[in-house]
């Protein structure tokens, strides 16, 4: 239950004075819905109104508070785009005040002719005449207090003025209460961060433009919360988790042996390493965590495969979650091929699996008839029973945060642990991953299978573009087959699949019958058959939008081309190049660029050129884009902070991680005053599903 403190940070917006229905919800837009989140929409950016010089001594373009003498009103002639000018002076210069669709009464009253006026705003030489249009502030000289010196600006939203955004968000904090403070005095002495409730002032009022950048100390300090309410939320699952009885899984026993003997290649020793370390924590009572990384062809598959047969072979299930159903129903195969004479049975779900069908399979799940499932999310839906998992495998999967890791733990036998391995080809930074999978173990696989070729990558101007489709004709004959992927389009996702038709129709024009189209537009069936008719070969040209970019595996397919290369980012050309050079044949690479306006497009052109190596290429990707876009929490699915940014502030994350591991050694269930403070925090920041997990306080 939150604690009555909180009460007023989470009450609606429309309960603040000056917030009817129609700015809740556009607040709700971009802000929220809560006096919280009105807390968290910091400034971006300061107004200082202190320059206060004579008319005749400003320069364009300046943010100016002046004392004037009013002039003459210039009214439009009634029915006229012309503005309504207002003229002033001081002793050294004259100025026009400019507004556009004027109510001249107003204005009249407001600026009455031969009065002293206070007026601030940006002023601009236009034509040579000096003028300011439409003033902030326009007061009689006794009440110049009530023009601010310094004025935070907010993030706006359409239909919400700077002014009244203010003043809204300083009525939300007027709601905010003093909280206890959850911080070690030690750090927080260190630090020199101020308490709690100062910085959230200390930040809505800058001072100078230092104060709204996210590096200052105040912000900091709220950014360390956040971080801290995170790692506290994940350690107290991970402490759940490991309560819980684990299962010793047989690691050793006839289905692996079976499959590594039967495996119609040797085991890298990377994938040999990686195993094993799987293994001492799949054998040892406790329950696993681990992330597998490793570039695209690495050969996670046959890792997970390993792993799975364990659960199997000690009398469990297992289950392989993939992000799409291409992928699912592509796992499902290949680990379909690989179980050929194990004897086992393996099964698909997705959300396509509808009506009698499904009923069967879930049926036969529940009774245990069913070894190994694989699919979407489909797989953790509420009525899917298992009869007793043991192990769970996302492939793919960035997202994979506290919500997720619940959903999956909840498909366990009720009281003990399961076993869990994530596996992505994207390397993330170790401080990156404790955001997201907290304390989780690694293991990597550094080294590819052998007898690989590299790619031969090269960049093209698009302006060949019909070179490159002529030159397509021979290895078209020599049997190879070839993705096309086309252009990113930022509008939206229509001219996205408009641009991959009309590709798809010029290409079909030129090797008729053999050119296939895939976009994210299409049915699960279709997309299904095209893809099944490529890599069975009836198709040779694969025309596709990003939808093929994880994980599809086509050993025979040699060529990747890939239109607008510039609009792509690194990790993305990796993991689309990674499509090719799977087979033993040569691959090629072409990259197609149209306008190399920036550097940075420059950049990752010669980077793609000069390696292969998944790692390095991350490297390169975190230098040229910052961290915070690397892992843009959108796209990786990252957490989203409220108030940390992972580009500013990540060197706080193992801070928190190693405070939050120490708080739960020393107050194991929050119930000294730092612990009923941390309680607080962590309803604060709507980290509150770990507290179910506490003995309540
Ligand atoms: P990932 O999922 O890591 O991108 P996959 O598991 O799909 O990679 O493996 C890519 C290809 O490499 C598959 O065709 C697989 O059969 C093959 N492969 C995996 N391990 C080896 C190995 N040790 N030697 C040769 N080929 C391998
Ligand atoms: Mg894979």
């Amino acid at each position: 239950m939150r604690p009555e403190i909180l009460y007023p940070f989470f009450a609606e917006t429309v309960s603040l004075p000056g917030v009817g229905g129609r700015i809740a919800q556009l607040l709700e837009k971009v802000v929220g819905r809560r006096v919280l989140d009105l807390c968290w929409h910091f400034p971006v950016d300061i107004i200082d109104r202190r320059n206060s010089p004579k008319l005749g001594d400003i320069r364009h373009e300046q943010m100016v508070t002046v004392e004037v003498e009013i002039g003459s009103h210039d009214a439009p002639p009634p029915r006229t785009k012309r503005p309504y000018r207002v003229w002033c002076h001081d002793d050294t210069a004259q100025m026009q005040l400019v507004f556009f669709h004027a109510k001249g009464d107003y204005l009249l009253r407001q600026l009455p002719e031969g009065e002293k006026r206070v007026i601030s705003g940006k002023a601009e030489i236009f034509n040579g005449q000096l003028q300011m249009t439409h003033p902030d502030y326009m007061v009689a000289p006794n009440k110049r207090d009530e023009i601010p010196a310094i004025e935070p600006v907010y993030p706006l939203t359409a239909g919400i003025s700077g002014r009244v955004m203010g003043r809204i968000v300083r009525a939300a904090l007027e709601r905010t209460v003093e909280l206890p403070e959850w911080l070690d005095p030690a750090l927080k002495k260190r630090e020199g961060w101020p308490d709690w409730r100062a910085a959230l002032m200390a930040l809505h009022h800058p001072e100078a433009p230092g104060d709204v950048d996210p590096s200052c100390k105040t912000r900091r300090r709220l950014a360390y919360d956040e971080f801290l309410a995170n790692q506290l939320a994940l350690a107290l699952i991970r402490r759940q988790e490991k309560r819980k009885k684990g299962r010793a899984l047989k690691t050793e026993g006839p289905l692996v042996e079976k499959l590594i003997e039967k495996l119609p290649y040797r085991l890298t020793n990377s994938q040999q390493e990686c195993i094993a370390e799987i293994n001492t924590d799949l054998a040892s009572p406790h329950s696993m965590m681990r992330l597998l990384q490793g570039d695209v062809g690495s050969g996670k598959t046959v890792v997970a495969m390993v792993a799975m047969l364990a659960a199997v072979q000690s009398g469990a299930q297992a289950a392989l979650l993939a992000p799409t159903e291409i992928l699912a129903r592509q796992h499902y195969d290949s680990l379909t091929e690989m179980s050929e004479g194990l004897d086992i049975r393996i099964e698909v779900l997705t959300g396509r699996d509808k009506g009698k069908a499904r009923e069967r399979l879930l049926a036969d799940l529940a009774a245990g008839e069913i070894d190994i499932l694989v699919g979407t999310h489909a797989l953790f839906q509420k009525d899917v029973v298992y009869h007793d998992l043991a192990l769970a495998v996302i492939d793919e999967q960035h997202r994979f945060g506290v919500e997720q890791r619940l959903a999956v733990a909840a498909k366990g036998t009720s009281g003990q642990g399961m076993d869990m391995l994530a596996m992505t080809a994207t390397p993330i930074p170790r401080t990156l991953t404790l955001t997201a999978y907290g304390d989780m173990d690694v293991s990597r696989l550094t080294e590819k299978p052998p007898g690989r070729l590299p790619v031969d990558t090269r960049t093209i101007s698009l302006n060949r573009l019909d070179e490159v489709v002529r030159s397509l004709q021979r290895p078209l004959e020599g049997g190879a087959r070839i993705y096309w992927i086309c252009p990113l389009v930022e509008e939206s996702e229509k001219s996205d699949l408009a641009a991959a038709e009309e590709r798809f129709r010029q290409l079909d024009q030129i090797f008729p019958g053999r050119v296939g189209l895939v976009h994210g537009k299409m049915k699960g069936p279709e997309k299904d058959k095209v893809m099944a008719a490529f890599a069975g070969g009836a198709l040779d040209v694969l025309v596709a939008t990003t939808v093929i970019e994880v994980g599809v595996n086509v050993p025979e397919a040699t060529v990747m081309v890939i239109e607008h290369a510039e609009r792509f980012g690194l990790a993305q050309l990796h993991q689309l190049r990674g499509r090719v050079g799977r087979g033993s044949g040569q691959s090629v690479c072409l990259l197609l660029y149209g306008h190399l306006g920036s550097e940075n497009a420059r950049a990752r052109m010669k980077i793609m050129r000069e390696t292969e190596d998944g790692f390095r290429i991350a490297e390169e990707d975190l230098r040229l884009r910052g961290a915070g876009e690397l892992l843009g929490t959108r796209q990786s699915g990252m957490p989203d902070f409220k108030v940390a940014s992972l580009e500013f502030h990540s060197d706080l994350i193992p801070m928190a991680r190693d405070d939050a591991k120490l708080i739960l050694q020393t107050d194991r269930e929050l119930k000294t005053d730092r612990g009923q403070a941390l309680r607080v925090l962590l309803y604060l920041m709507e980290q509150d599903e770990g507290i179910r997990y506490l003995r309540s306080g």
